[in-house]
């Protein structure tokens, strides 16, 4: 795996405008990104398009749980791979409180994922309220749960997004973040992924990334808002 994972997710939101104007301001990174690191845009589908963004990888934000067949409006892992998506998220925080997706869901979705030979970035993360009720290491275990099934030497990546600092413009404090991040790591550790990425997510931007990227457990961001403009997509990548 990469040293270092930088990812966007663009949500429901961008145009071909936008991808084209995005993809021209980035290019000379897109061309030749550093040893070790990876840089990932999460699209909306109608975006998806490895040939536009180089070596920077193209990513959808959800798959489908089944196979292709009678499943309308679902897009399977397959079709995705055939975009050309290198990575996928799964279990995103938006998901699973707006579109109620589980944990079994989140887990079918990875095997679909890893059958289709792309890399799963599983999202996880507490909301205020749990993290208020002292339950941050059971939600996150219990979201880990999708992946204990799966050989440790299976290829993926977590995004520990705590849904409190997502799109709220406060990240969380790098002492929540490192706290957590070594938490989710001896988890992981403890099913035996110990090479596996923990990248975080919740309201990174140029002003807060290079205190966060130098955290030890913090092996990349996933970034929201901040990561429809070139400019400060490419601030952040630059703190790693
Ligand atoms: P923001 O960076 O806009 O807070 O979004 C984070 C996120 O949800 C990335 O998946």
């Amino acid at each position: 795996m990469a040293k270092y994972m930088v990812l966007g997710n663009w949500k429901s939101n961008g145009s071909r405008e936008a991808a084209a104007t995005f993809a021209a301001a980035f290019s000379g990174v897109s061309k030749a990104p550093p040893e070790g690191t990876i840089y990932g845009l999460a699209l909306p589908f109608h975006l998806i398009d490895a040939d536009r963004f180089g070596k920077t990888w193209v990513g959808g934000q959800n798959v489908s749980r089944f196979g292709e067949g009678a499943y309308t409006g679902e897009t399977s892992a397959g079709m995705l791979a055939e975009l050309g998506c290198r990575f996928n998220l799964v279990g995103h925080s938006e998901r699973r409180q707006l579109f109620g997706e589980t944990v079994a869901d989140t887990r079918e979705k990875i095997d679909r994922l890893l059958a289709a030979d792309i890399l799963p970035v599983l999202c996880i993360g507490e909301t205020l309220e749990e993290r208020k009720a002292g339950r941050l290491l059971e939600i996150l275990h219990g979201q880990l749960a999708a992946i204990a099934h799966l050989s440790s030497s299976t290829e993926l990546a977590i995004a520990y997004e705590p849904v409190w600092a997502i799109g709220t413009g406060i990240a969380a404090e790098p002492e929540d973040v490192a706290d957590a991040h070594t938490r989710i790591k001896a988890h992981l550790a403890g099913l035996g992924f110990t090479q596996t990425p923990v990248l975080y997510g919740g309201s990174v931007k140029p002003a807060n990334a290079a205190a966060l990227a130098t955290l030890k457990n913090v092996d990349g961001f996933l970034v929201g808002g901040a990561s429809l403009k070139a400019s400060d997509f490419d601030a952040i990548r630059s703190a790693f």
